[in-house]
């Protein structure tokens, strides 16, 4: 994960406009575990290519939530970090 996807204000942001339901497979935590789950997701930042430099993050377009499973296997090739997209067309 990013810094971005750390930043906790980035993170809200990110999530008041999206909500809590991963964008690749549709799980929400809340719904699959009740009280527990609430409030649970994580937060991938769409654009790696800047994640080294100084830009500036907009948390409606460039992060997005995903369920761990889902985030682990956008990062899975180190060397090519998928797209919310393209990981939802291997989803079987
Ligand atoms: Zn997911
Ligand atoms: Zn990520």
């Amino acid at each position: 994960t990013t810094r971005y996807e750390r930043d906790p204000k980035l993170r809200q942001q990110a999530l008041s406009f999206h909500g809590y339901t991963c964008m690749v497979c549709g799980f929400n935590f809340l719904k699959a575990y009740g009280d527990i789950g609430r409030g649970f997701i994580h937060v991938h930042h769409v654009n790696p290519l800047f994640e080294t430099g100084e830009q500036i993050v907009n948390p409606k377009t460039d992060l997005v939530p995903v369920c761990p499973n889902c985030h682990c296997m956008i990062h899975r090739d180190k060397n090519n970090t998928l797209t919310v997209e393209q990981l939802k067309c291997m989803l079987k």
